[in-house]
């Protein structure tokens, strides 16, 4: 059997899971399928694409910096992914590229499925507003968190992402600066790419938790262990880093070019036997 060509594209690239993963899940599933990793620079992203293409390229992931790229290079996109402004799942459809974003319901399969948490009536706070978190916030919305307050170091980014969502009142933006008087919330949610800095620190006010919040980090291993650290020692009731939401964004792909739902629990265990929950052994 021929297998179909699918990639990954992003930069760096080196060290991302997700050829592994599809791999695991082609075996998993008996689908013959050929993964790999595509280095690619933003200036030569578009000419990489179509590359891959033509070359018999049927389906592609996309992660940092290309997902608006990749968004401006479809030509039909699923509503969740017009509202995210940002894809990371392409499909081949005929000549075209057909777009999705499944990070928002990879993170929410994650923690409903995976960590049994029930999202709906709470008050979530979500801390950044590039690709992720604009997945992140619709899928969040839609789960039925009761509002959802948004904080960016940029605030004009934020508030893109508000007017995106189109549910004014229920999704707002603060500046980061007025942290100390956004009261307590149920969820937060690290969408930050700051923990890959290690001198970068997370000293969020104390008083956003309450006994009952959970506290989400999309990131994973040492890019992780700034927030999961302070989720910690500000007493959150769960702390879940980015980890299960790899996967799942990951089986939300395989789902779109191959028709099956893949088992995440075989994959997930062996990556996480890998990458310890951060501040665990
Ligand atoms: P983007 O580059 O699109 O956005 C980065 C965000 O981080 C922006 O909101 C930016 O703010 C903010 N930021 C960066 N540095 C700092 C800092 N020092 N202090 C405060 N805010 C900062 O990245 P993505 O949204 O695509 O990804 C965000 C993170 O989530 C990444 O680390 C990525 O690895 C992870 N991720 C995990 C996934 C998973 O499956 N587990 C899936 C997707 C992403 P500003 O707008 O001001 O620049």
């Amino acid at each position: 059997m021929t297998a179909d060509h699918y990639a990954v594209f992003g930069q760096p690239i080196a060290h991302s899971q997700s050829p592994r993963i599809h791999a695991a899940f082609g075996r998993q599933e008996g689908t013959a399928l050929d993964y790999r990793a595509i280095d690619a620079a933003p200036d030569n992203f578009a000419a990489a694409l179509e590359a891959f293409a033509a070359s018999g390229g049927v389906g592609a992931n996309i992660t940092a910096p290309h997902k608006q790229a990749a968004f401006a290079a479809c030509t039909t996109l699923t509503s969740r992914a017009r509202r995210a402004g940002a894809v990371n799942t392409l499909l081949r459809k005929g000549d075209r590229w057909h777009g999705d974003t499944t990070d928002g319901i990879g993170l929410v399969r994650d923690l409903t499925d995976r960590h049994g948490l029930d999202l709906r009536g709470r008050r979530t706070l979500l801390i950044g507003a590039g690709g992720s978190a604009r997945s992140v916030a619709p899928a969040l919305l839609d789960a039925g968190i009761l509002e959802l307050v948004v904080v960016n170091r940029t605030p004009e980014r934020a508030d893109a992402l508000i007017d995106a969502m189109g549910e004014p009142g229920r999704a707002i933006t603060r500046y980061w600066e007025d942290m100390r008087e956004l009261g307590d919330f149920e969820l937060i949610i690290n969408a930050t790419s700051a923990g890959h800095d290690r001198s970068a620190d997370f000293k969020l006010p104390l008083g956003l938790v309450n006994s009952m919040t959970t506290a989400v980090d999309l990131n994973y291993g040492e890019a992780a262990i700034a927030f999961i650290a302070w989720a910690r020692s500000a007493g959150c009731r769960n702390v879940v880093d980015g980890l299960g939401m790899l996967v799942e964004q990951a089986a939300e792909s395989f789902l779109q070019w191959h028709a099956v739902r893949p088992q995440t629990d075989a994959v997930y265990a062996e990556l996480r036997g890998e990458h310890a929950l951060a501040g665990e052994d």
